[in-house]
């Protein structure tokens, strides 16, 4: 029997008011698999991932987490999620990085990154110290551990928002635009990262503006447009033979 997908979702709609912004968009994430996201500015691939991991309610269509659908209480617009431990598991089992690193200003590299695992997960603090130096050195920044955000580049900042993301230990990691917040010399030691990630086997839904990048990491790539699905599959096929005008557009804009 095939396994069950990480992430899973099914039909899902999503509106901000009268505005619809997901229109009935069905992903599936297996373990190990890389899924971009592409498409133009506002075609919904935030709000999509942030939907992901609950983030953002959703008005219909089932989102399942290693098979377990989340539990909805209401409809429509009332539709909430039901159960809030299911929503913390979910949510600290699908892990976010940000385009713009959302790291503590306040705290050190070490502390940021070991902050979640002991008040979320309630996790040792002596231990989870010791994962977060691990994690930071994987990342390539285990001498930073001291610093303040505002002392590090954004591609350092971004490697720690990673670090971070991973100590938790999350069965997915969910990247919105990971890169684009950085100068083009920056974006490719995060890239590097991301890469490196990909081929320990990693189940990562990636939204990126990065065709280069969504190429060489993908398995799957999906193209949005206005909320909908309009071209998918592999990376090969995908940018080698796109099918769809919309799809053949979007990629000349691209370079
Ligand atoms: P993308 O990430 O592909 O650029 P988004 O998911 O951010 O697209 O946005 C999709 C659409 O939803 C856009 O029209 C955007 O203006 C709208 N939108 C995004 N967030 C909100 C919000 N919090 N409230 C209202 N509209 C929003
Ligand atoms: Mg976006």
């Amino acid at each position: 029997m095939a396994s069950q997908p990480v992430i899973e979702i099914r039909n899902l709609h999503k509106a901000y008011g009268s505005l619809e912004v997901i229109k009935g968009v069905d992903i599936t994430a297996h373990k190990g698999d890389v899924v971009s996201l592409i498409g133009s500015s506002g075609s919904g691939k935030s709000t999509l991932l942030r939907c992901c991991n609950l983030l953002e309610d959703s008005q219909q269509g089932e989102i399942l987490f290693k098979g377990e659908p989340v539990h909805w209480k209401g409809t429509g617009h009332n539709r909430r999620p039901a159960d809030a431990k299911q929503v913390l598991r979910i949510r600290t089992n699908l892990s976010m990085v940000f385009q713009q690193f959302n790291l503590w200003a306040h705290m050190t590299i070490l502390q940021n990154v070991m902050e979640a695992p002991v008040t979320v997960l309630g996790r040792d603090r002596a231990e989870a110290e010791q994962a977060a130096r691990s994690y930071l050195d994987k990342v390539g920044i285990g001498d930073k551990c001291d610093a303040y955000p505002a002392q590090l580049s954004g591609g350092q900042q971004q490697r720690a928002a990673i670090a971070r993301a991973l100590c938790m230990e999350p069965e997915a990691l969910l990247f919105d635009e990971p890169t684009s917040a950085l100068d083009p010399e920056l974006e490719q030691e995060v890239v590097r990262v991301i890469q490196s990630l990909a081929q320990e086997g990693r189940t990562m839904l990636i939204v990126t503006h990065d065709m280069k990048m969504a190429s060489d990491v993908s398995d799957h790539v999906v193209f949005l447009h206005k909320g909908l699905i309009e071209e998918q599959g592999t990376p090969e096929t995908l940018f080698g033979a796109p099918k769809s005008e919309r799809l053949q557009g979007f990629l000349k804009s691209t370079v």
